[in-house]
């Protein structure tokens, strides 16, 4: 999860229930507002317009992805998880980064320099949060008993970096329809290199059928509702997986991904939604689940 609406106003509330905000909260406190202020805006004007148009794209495209999920029947395994300290999740993770190319790697030594300052272990959602005035990205994590906890720690640092390498890409007045791109790329690589390492192969591909179903869910959501911004959250991360997706089963996907996160978001917006520019979405949807499907029988043996 990236931005959230319902987060950002609870930060606000949090704060504005102290007794005495110091000087730095009082800050954080303005800026909150402020995102907030501009979330309403991009929310309930920016895309109005455009609205019809980008809802029967991605209605077509869900409509897709259910006809090819619908036959898959992917299922999870009952197997035993494992409680990752954050420790070895951090050490685990950092090993994957380190695989990356430069730009990405750089972006992730800085955010892991600053472990101890940014992240925040929680009980409740996982999310990232970037203020722009401290140049200081913060990454509440859900530590739970499950691979799900080291995936999430790839996705929310993928957010982090995102704000490292592009201070604009993360930031509230550019969420958009591809916000979750980076984070769900990784996501799937990492999954990837811990089933191509022998790291844990059996929780790593549960967890890829996991996000797969998540994925499934958001889709059926946009299909049965009528307006963008009654399932905007499904619409983010359906879109976004599937320009994911494209990427990662791409062998220039790295490329591609720091193309996007360099570019001005105006053009990563319309180079997401029209389907003949950068990317074709939805082109390899079904390669990619035939490989789940592949390795599902394998491990299903
Ligand atoms: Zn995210």
């Amino acid at each position: 999860m990236a931005w959230n609406y319902r987060l950002i106003e609870k930060r606000i509330f949090d704060l504005e229930c102290k007794p005495s905000l110091d000087t730095k909260e009082k800050i954080a406190l303005a800026q909150l507002r402020y995102l907030l202020g501009i979330y309403d805006n991009f929310m309930f004007f920016k895309y109005q317009k455009s609205d019809e148009q980008i809802f029967s794209i991605l209605q077509e495209r869900a409509t897709i992805y259910n006809d090819i999920w619908k036959d898959e029947k992917l299922r999870l395994k009952k197997t035993q998880e494992v409680d990752f300290s954050l420790d070895e999740a951090l050490e685990i993770m950092h090993d994957f980064y380190m695989e990356q190319s430069d730009t990405f790697k750089k972006a992730f030594l800085q955010l892991f320099k600053e472990q101890s300052n940014i992240i925040n272990v929680s009980d409740s959602d996982s999310y990232t949060f970037y203020i722009s005035i401290f140049k200081q990205t913060y990454i509440n994590i859900t530590k739970d008993k499950t691979m799900n906890f080291l995936s999430d720690l790839v996705h929310e640092f993928a957010h982090g970096m995102a704000s490292v390498i592009n201070e604009d890409f993360n930031n509230n007045k550019n969420y958009s329809l591809i916000t979750e791109v980076n984070s769900i790329y990784f996501q799937k690589k990492f999954l990837d290199y811990l089933f191509k390492n022998n790291i844990y192969p059996e929780l790593a591909l549960n967890e890829e059928i996991r996000y797969d179903k998540f994925i499934n869910s958001a889709g059926k959501s946009i299909i049965n509702n009528k307006y963008l911004l009654d399932c905007w959250d499904e619409c983010t991360y359906f879109n976004s997986f599937l320009v994911a997706i494209e990427l990662y089963m791409n062998e220039n996907g790295l490329d591609y991904l720091e193309k996007i996160l360099l570019e001005t978001p105006q053009d990563i917006y319309e180079g997401a939604i029209a389907p003949d520019k950068y990317i074709e979405v939805n082109k390899n949807i079904e390669n990619y689940q035939k490989k789940l499907i592949i390795l599902n029988n394998q491990y299903n043996k």
